[in-house]
């Protein structure tokens, strides 16, 4: 090997490093098998609370940066989320690199679980984008270390009534903090998106008398709403210029941006949906400054991880019940938190996840 080869090497690796540093991670692991065509990363970013858990991503990157990139923010992403919910869960996360269409396979899912063996129990799988149930069952198949599983499998089964149950909790904490009282009757609240969450938490609210708008691009979804709950129907064009208290996104990311700012007339926003902002400092920020509280979506949507936790002990639905009830309280100490430091919600609960780990990472020292 040339001396450049060896130095373009060493700068290739040091740019791995350098996002480790970056990001404050503990372990990358990158996995290969020519065989069945798995090629993988698994990040582990924090172990100081507990084992790293979080989902397999099957993706069709356009190049491995992307996907490294990915793996990273994702895992850092699960590490703040299981803190800020009291989990003994640190954060972790893998990508599987490829067209799930076209590679996936048997062979492949469980060569995938035997790398995940490996770890020894330091990195927990679970579902995400491109992987389903039965593929966690291929990849239980070579490994314990998987959660997420349906009921039948011993599993927790579908998170979704617990993430709304959790909505819900930090929605009325929210409406304490607005309104003085955390009654959500007569409270105007546009719940877009009535999948699995959002119709729980339609239910929810149309038992305590809310006054609903809904949208769904599934015409379906929508009248069940309407005929079911009482829901009004409402319309992309019009949707974010309603008159409201309480916008719950639980549908897609990143609906929280410059052009529903620059409409949306509501006290609160409150909802399930995975990185809401559109830009985490510049719309966190332009929340603020309207005067909207922004309840942040990995302290509302906790549930999820909540119920996969209850999962590692033996599954009863009531204890991730009960512990998704806490949300609310999680909900009030970032709202107290940013309103004492002056800062944007989304840090102020940054802030605590860190602290809580931070906090527990003394304790630990006297092993
Ligand atoms: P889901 O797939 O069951 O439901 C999503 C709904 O959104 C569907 O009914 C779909 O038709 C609708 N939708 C899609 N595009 C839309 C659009 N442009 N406008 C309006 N509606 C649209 O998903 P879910 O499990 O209910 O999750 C909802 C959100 O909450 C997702 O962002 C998910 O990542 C997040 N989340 C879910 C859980 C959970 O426990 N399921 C946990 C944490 C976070």
């Amino acid at each position: 090997m040339e001396v450049t080869d060896v130095a373009q090497t060493a700068l290739a690796q040091h740019a791995v490093i350098g996002k480790m540093l970056e990001y404050n991670h503990e372990q990358l692991v990158f996995c290969n098998d020519n065989d069945s065509g798995l090629k993988a990363i698994v990040a582990v970013h924090n172990t100081v609370l507990g084992p790293s858990l979080g989902g397999t991503r099957f993706w069709n990157y356009n190049n491995e940066a992307e996907a490294l990139i990915d793996v990273l923010r994702l895992s850092r992403g699960m590490t703040y989320k299981s803190s800020v919910a009291g989990l003994n869960l640190g954060g972790g996360k893998a990508v599987i690199i490829g067209d799930p269409k076209k590679v996936k396979s048997e062979a492949l899912l469980r060569r995938f679980g035997k790398f995940i063996n490996t770890l020894g129990g330091k990195y927990i799988t679970a579902e995400d984008v491109g992987v389903n149930t039965r593929d966690m069952e291929m990849i239980h198949n070579e490994t314990q270390y998987v959660a997420g599983l349906p009921v039948s499998m011993g599993g927790g089964g579908d998170p979704s009534p617990v993430t709304a149950y959790g909505v819900y909790m930090s929605m009325k904490a929210s409406a304490k903090e607005v309104f003085g009282s955390d009654s959500l009757t007569g409270k105007k609240i546009l719940v877009q998106g009535l999948g699995n969450v959002g119709m729980h938490l339609v239910e929810h609210l149309a038992k305590e008398k809310a006054v609903l708008y809904v949208y769904d691009i599934s015409e379906e979804r929508v009248k069940i709403a309407v005929e079911k709950h009482g829901a009004t129907a409402t319309t992309p064009d019009n949707m974010f210029s309603l008159a409201i208290d309480v916008y719950a996104p639980c549908a897609l990311g990143a609906t929280v941006n410059d052009d529903t700012l620059s409409k949306l007339k509501c006290a609160i926003i409150c909802g399930a949906a995975n990185n809401q902002l559109a830009n985490e400092k510049t719309h966190g920020e332009l929340v603020t400054k309207k005067g909207i509280l922004y309840a942040p979506d990995f302290v509302v949507n906790a549930g999820g991880i909540i119920n996969v936790y209850y999962e590692l002990d033996g599954y009863v639905r009531e204890r991730a019940m009960a512990h998704a009830e806490k949300i609310y309280d999680t909900t009030w100490n970032v709202i107290q938190t940013a309103k004492t430091e002056k800062i944007p919600t989304y840090i102020a609960a940054n802030r605590l996840a860190e602290q809580r780990i931070e906090a527990i990472s003394k304790i630990k020292i006297r092993y």
